[in-house]
């Protein structure tokens, strides 16, 4: 930014009480918000400020977080773009509520290092469950950053997309990662197929005319050509071939559909992750790196790639599972990435999985994405109950009710007869791995029913909400940010 064209501007008078660390400047003036979260705008331009919706005087204006300003705000202000954040280290935090990024910030900030945060990510089926569009999602995160004083890159990640459709939605938001899921193009029966039913399903079943491919010129390529990786050539079979093809040819196919519509729907610098992790069966380091080949072929280009993992990944609880399994696993699907990418290995469902962590950091040096989405909520449940536990003890009652439904499209070991009343266990509710999950998928019932309470108590207490995040984030992003620094020297 050019330093000469950022005039000299009076503080703000003592009318306008502003958040100390939201004092921003662009070209032409100063914004911030205002201790009761007005926005701020300072500029002796009457044009800037003309151009925005509030009260003007004295070359000043106070108006309210709206849509319009926050869009003008992101035009102002370069730093309150996203952008995309290439192969950095990064981390994720979905952010239902639309509350959640002052935590975000304060907990990056703690926990040091360089990781770069994504502060707008919402999956398609969170939005749909939430009732909110993606560019509400995106000025949330905008009002956050602006909040906290945040100067660095942060991107926007539309999670999870699955139609052409769900890509239009983010993009006309101006959204910057793109999360490709094609998990209902995967075959995972061909994970039990014998050989002679994988032959005749890869002749049948797969979309060759899009692969600009066919059977046997794919079975000679890799009859050629060896995977070589760091530690030595990735073994496979003839089978092996065959099943990936069955198991991911459709998630191919329709990824390279995805990426040329997604190529036509922006004009702004954009990413892409692609996610297989929303399926029934692990994806091995071979079926990994097949995909990766074939997209490389198609041209595809991408910055992360989250398969399915050994081991369970549920939601907003600690991995479940063999961690050595896990580990060693997860060290070829590294390797993978850095082979035939680079690319990040992005580790969804990412939150609360503090017995992995070390060995994902050691595995992935800084090519990692972590991504965590319903924390941030739980949190907030944390910090309602704190402040009203007969408002928390119907909440969950709800999801108790509620959570045969609500579990419909979630893959978890759940008990519900192991998930205590709320008035034996008050709020270590919370930390009840069984209730937590519970809590958990109720997000659309629960914000459905309670949602304006919940925004309320959380509006009037965000100093508490936001040090409840940085508690909790701080220690997902220690092991992180060790790595993304060491790195970084
Ligand atoms: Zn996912």
């Amino acid at each position: 930014m050019n330093d000469d064209a950022i005039p000299q501007l009076d503080p703000w008078p003592a009318g306008i009480q502003v958040l100390p660390g939201s004092v921003t400047s662009f070209v032409g003036g100063q914004a911030a918000l205002t201790a009761s979260w007005e926005f701020a705008v300072q500029s002796p331009e009457h044009s800037i400020l003309a151009g925005l919706e509030g009260r003007i005087g004295d070359g000043r204006l106070v108006g309210p977080t709206s849509p319009r300003n926050a869009a003008a705000l992101r035009r102002l202000v370069p730093a309150l773009r996203p952008r995309p954040l290439g192969l950095a280290t990064s981390a994720g935090f979905g952010d239902r509520l639309g509350l959640a990024t002052p935590g975000h910030v304060r907990a990056l900030r703690a926990a040091g290092g360089s990781i770069l945060p994504v502060f707008a990510q919402q999956s398609v089926r969170e939005n749909s469950r939430t009732g909110r569009t993606p560019i509400e999602v995106l000025d949330a995160a905008t009002w956050g950053v602006l909040a906290e004083g945040w100067h660095g890159s942060w991107g926007a990640d539309a999670d999870h997309l699955k139609t052409l459709d769900d890509i239009d939605a983010f993009a006309v938001a101006g959204f910057t990662t793109y999360t490709l899921d094609p998990g209902e193009s995967v075959i995972v029966a061909a994970d039990r197929m014998d050989v002679a039913t994988l032959q005749r399903e890869a002749r049948t079943r797969i979309p060759w005319d899009e692969m600009d491919d066919d059977l046997d010129r794919m079975l000679a390529r890799y009859r050629e050509r060896p995977i070589v990786l760091e530690s030595g050539p990735l073994p496979f079979t003839e089978e092996d071939v065959l099943r990936a093809a069955v198991k991911y040819g459709g998630a191919v196919a329709q990824i390279r559909r995805m990426a040329a519509h997604l190529e036509q729907a922006v004009s702004w610098p954009v990413e892409i992750e692609i996610a297989v992790d929303e399926t029934e069966s692990p994806t091995t380091p071979f079926e990994h790196a097949w995909m990766a080949l074939e997209l490389h072929r198609l041209g595809i280009s991408w910055v992360g790639m989250a398969p399915c993992f050994r081991g369970r990944f549920e939601k907003g609880i600690d991995f479940i599972g063999d961690a050595a399994d896990f580990e060693a696993d997860f060290a070829l699907q590294a390797e993978v990435a850095r082979s035939l990418g680079p690319y990040k290995i992005s580790v969804h469902s990412g939150s609360d999985k503090f017995s992995v962590y070390d060995a994902i950091v050691r595995r992935t040096g800084s090519l990692v994405h972590l991504k965590t989405s319903g924390t941030s909520y739980l949190e907030a449940l944390r910090t309602v109950a704190d402040l009203d536990i007969p408002l928390f003890a119907r909440m969950y009652d709800l999801a108790r009710e509620g959570f045969a439904a609500n579990q419909a499209s979630y893959h978890l070991s759940t008990d519900l007869a192991k998930a205590p009343p709320v008035d034996a266990a008050g709020i270590a509710l919370l930390d009840n791995p069984d209730a937590r999950q519970i809590l958990h998928v109720a997000y659309g019932p629960i914000l459905h029913e309670y949602g304006s309470r919940i925004r309320e108590l959380l509006t009037a207490h965000r100093e508490d909400y936001a040090a409840n995040l940085q508690r909790h984030f701080e220690r997902h992003l220690r092991p992180f940010a060790l790595q993304a620094q060491s790195r970084a020297e």
